[in-house]
């Protein structure tokens, strides 16, 4: 019986030791919440053009979750990511000022990235030209959106007062369902026997386990988007797939997906649930096997930086420019936007020349975050991890979603996501050739501010 007892009182040392190394003795805190933000009534959907009517029910629910992450020294920061297409500024402002308000988290403590979902309901101020919306949607949304930013704010104070020991630990999977949808034709797909870069295979993994180390939450990011389903349903596509299947092999645990740079990525093959529920399989087994292996220990540090740069937009056309678009194009949309650029400038408005680009960092333990905001093409993700090593994890998506975000190489080629994605956005003119060099001059200069060791 000593024996046994003696054997114990080792056991609990070496636990408690063990504990010390891994920094859980003063270390991490973390509060994880979630909220069902499935519209409770039928709205217009966002992410296509092509829709002609508002949503028919729900293939699974859209969720809002939170992860909150205390260093310990207390200095704290806050995960969100959402089943949306992508949260506008508007919407983004409010709620990070109310955040601030109500628990002084400035906006480089706060993540909010969205999974880019195309079967989520459209938000106030957000691609208005691209939906034929009557007053009776647009008060819809406009109800909605209100809604949506109470339910974030009480999500975020939720799993702030919900805060406990962890560990953190970092790691990149990977898997490869992803494909360069301006690269290679999706309509010859199958027979093509190689398939044309940039991409970034990475899965990102942030595991949280509490004191007695049983997982409590996990983040995980893919760059790609989540543009499988077209249909009428509430989804969250492959990314909703995905959080359904870890949540499933991991009761009680709370998996929160956030979208990477996967403005240029589409899951190839799409247009049915199966594929939606195969890629969300492939995604969820990939972090799975991250999970299953050694993972890299997070020491329990945390800084953060946040600016806002002013991203340069070429000269507009005149009122005679546009009228002459809306002549010659040949949607719906774009007819919508270049009449609503010729009625602007006939109203005497001065159209903006720049726009207030998000750029954040977080260091993590040792670990560099990277968030921007935007539909960011991938090649971002390739030249940060260029910059600031393989591990890095990257978000897209983030704080503000106002454009797609093309590198120097894309908006010298043009096409969608270089040029015509402007119109999309409600933007009056493309992005000058300079805001890759601006973006990623802006990065390093805030990893340096947050400690991020920098070439
Ligand atoms: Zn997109």
């Amino acid at each position: 019986m000593r024996k046994i007892v003696l054997l114990l009182t080792s056991l609990c040392l070496l636990a408690t030791l063990g504990a010390e190394a891994d920094g859980l003795a003063k270390g991490w805190k973390v509060g994880v919440a979630r909220r069902v933000i499935t519209p409770k009534q039928s709205m217009w959907m966002a992410g296509f053009a092509v829709r002609n009517h508002p949503s028919e029910g729900t293939l699974h629910d859209l969720w809002a979750k939170a992860l909150v992450l205390e260093d310990e020294e207390g200095k704290q920061a806050v995960l969100v990511t959402t089943d949306l297409l992508g949260i506008p500024k508007g919407i983004s402002d409010r709620i990070r000022n109310r955040l601030y308000t109500d628990h002084k988290l400035s906006k480089a403590q706060i993540i909010l990235n969205s999974s880019h979902t195309h079967s989520g309901p459209v938000l106030s101020d957000a691609l208005f030209d691209i939906y034929p919306l009557d007053a009776e949607q647009i008060a819809r949304v406009n109800q909605y959106s209100r809604f949506l930013e109470d339910q974030i704010v009480a999500l975020v104070g939720e799993a702030l007062r919900k805060t406990e020991p962890a560990r953190i630990y970092a790691e990149n999977g990977v898997t490869r369902f992803q494909v360069n949808r301006r690269n290679n034709n999706a309509a010859v797909l199958p027979r093509l026997t190689e398939l044309q870069g940039p991409n970034d295979y990475a899965v990102p993994v942030l595991k949280v386990e509490n004191e007695w180390g049983e997982l409590k939450a996990v983040a995980f990011g893919y760059a790609c988007h989540p543009t499988v389903l077209n249909g009428y349903q509430w989804s969250g596509d492959y990314v909703g797939f995905a959080q359904i299947e870890l949540e499933k092999a991991h009761p009680g645990v709370t998996a929160l997906f956030f979208q990477g740079t996967g403005a240029d990525q589409n899951p190839l093959p799409r247009n049915t649930i199966p594929l939606a529920q195969q890629y969300g399989r492939e995604l969820a087994a990939a972090v799975d096997r991250v999970l299953q292996e050694p993972m890299h220990v997070l020491p329990a540090r945390l800084s953060t930086a946040y600016s806002e740069i002013e991203l340069p937009l070429t000269a507009h056309p005149d009122k005679e420019g546009y009228a002459k678009i809306a002549k010659e194009v040949t949607t719906d949309y774009q007819k919508r936007w270049a009449n609503r650029m010729v009625s602007k400038l006939q109203q005497g408005e001065t159209m903006p020349k720049t726009y207030p680009y998000p750029v954040q960092v977080w260091h993590l333990g040792d670990l560099p975050l990277v968030t921007l905001g935007g539909e960011v093409v991938v090649e971002y993700a390739i030249k940060l991890k260029q910059i600031f090593g393989p591990s890095t994890f990257v978000m897209g998506y983030s704080n503000d979603v106002m454009a797609y975000i093309p590198s120097s190489t894309i908006l010298r080629e043009g096409g969608y996501e270089g040029e015509s994605s402007q119109m999309v956005y409600g933007l009056p003119s493309t992005w000058e050739s300079t805001i890759e060099t601006m973006i990623l001059y802006e990065a390093v200069r805030l990893a340096r501010q947050a400690g991020v060791p920098t070439p």
